[in-house]
């Protein structure tokens, strides 16, 4: 007889994707075909492992170095303290405009719609942030809405997290919902790892809520090598286009993960395959237990030489780094 498979993953709704994320990084590495006595992990403790099926799946079998594998472990290298890295590297605190939302540049706002996240990304600047005390929840987002309808330099809204498409459709509805007052309102953006870690959640009443904005919608996904562009992330883009939105991708420079001219190639190129653009590429922010993941600036920079003398001048992202107290991400040269 023919053993009966649990459902397939992609049948899945997202939410019921969500709740099989593996959680324990012991069960993946022997999924994985690895002896999880040879990775020593740290505590984990507030920003506890977590990555979906969907991630996982494109990790590669039997390979301990895995980029995509490397990006979710929480090596035993978090847990010495580093020089000069710390709690708030980007001055996220300071920016503060109401609780919930950051108003750091000129003309856009940045709300914190949520902390939850569908992957824990170990070298995230925003893993010590006090979500608790400032996400958009109940009164907080009346104050948001009416701290951005009294700044008519806000044309762009840009919502974040944590992963802002963690919320439902009804939760993102009625925060733009909120928002479709404001005349000087002109552009949603939203900065979201979800397309490529659980492209499930780009789904038909997400998109209708995209595709009746009424304002201009561009998505700005986050994908640090090429494999993360799995058949299943590009139908999720594909289908965001269909509402109109455009697309970019955000990658962070990470020793191990993408410090290699070949690999930066190719993760713009299959970023624009999957149709996202190249946007940025960011320095790591220097977050306690990231400094791992560092990659020296001369180095940064010969690797942007080595990636413009190999790609087109639009595939080339825009090397940066975040700067507590500057009017803009500081370009790299
Ligand atoms: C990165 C960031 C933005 C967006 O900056 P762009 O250069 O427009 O991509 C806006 N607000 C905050 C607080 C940010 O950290
Ligand atoms: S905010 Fe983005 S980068 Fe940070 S842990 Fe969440 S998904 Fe990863």
């Amino acid at each position: 007889m023919i053993p009966v498979d649990p459902a397939p993953e992609c049948a899945l709704r997202w939410q019921a994707q969500l709740q099989r994320a593996w959680r324990d990084p012991a069960a993946l590495l022997v999924h994985l075909g690895h002896d999880p006595a040879e990775f020593p992990l740290a505590d984990a403790g507030q920003f506890p492992f977590l990555v979906t099926r969907a991630f996982a799946d494109r990790m590669r079998r039997g390979d301990p170095d895995d980029p995509l594998l490397r990006q979710v472990l929480p090596r035993v290298d978090e847990d010495s303290p580093a020089p000069g890295f710390g709690p708030d590297p980007v001055g996220d605190s300071a920016s503060r405009a109401v609780r919930g939302v950051l108003h750091k540049y000129r003309g856009r706002a940045l709300l914190i719609a949520t902390g939850a996240c569908p992957i824990h990304c170990r070298y995230c600047f925003r893993r010590e942030f006090d979500y608790a005390g400032d996400t958009l929840a109940g009164p907080a987002l009346e104050a948001a809405i009416d701290y951005i309808a009294g700044q008519p330099d806000i044309e762009e809204v840009i919502l974040s997290g944590g992963d802002p498409l963690m919320l439902s459709t009804g939760r993102l509805q009625r925060l733009t919902d909120a928002l479709s007052g404001i005349g000087h309102f002109k552009r949603l953006r939203i900065h979201s790892r979800v397309p490529v870690t659980l492209p499930a959640r780009i789904d038909d009443a997400l998109c209708d809520w995209l595709a009746g904005l009424g304002r201009q919608v561009v998505v700005v996904v986050h994908a640090n090598h090429a494999r993360e562009f799995g058949a299943d992330v590009s139908d999720g883009i594909a289908r965001l286009h269909r509402t109109g939105a455009t697309t970019f991708n955000q990658a962070v420079l990470l020793a191990g993960v993408n410090d290699m001219p070949g690999t930066l190639v190719e993760l713009m190129e299959a970023g624009f395959a999957a149709g996202a653009i190249p946007y940025y590429l960011h320095l790591l922010d220097r977050v306690s237990g990231s400094a791992h993941f560092e990659v020296p600036r001369t180095r940064a920079l010969a690797l942007m030489d080595a990636v413009r003398r190999r790609l087109p001048g639009y595939l080339v992202p825009r090397l940066v780094e975040e700067r507590a107290g500057e009017p803009y991400k500081m370009p790299v040269f």
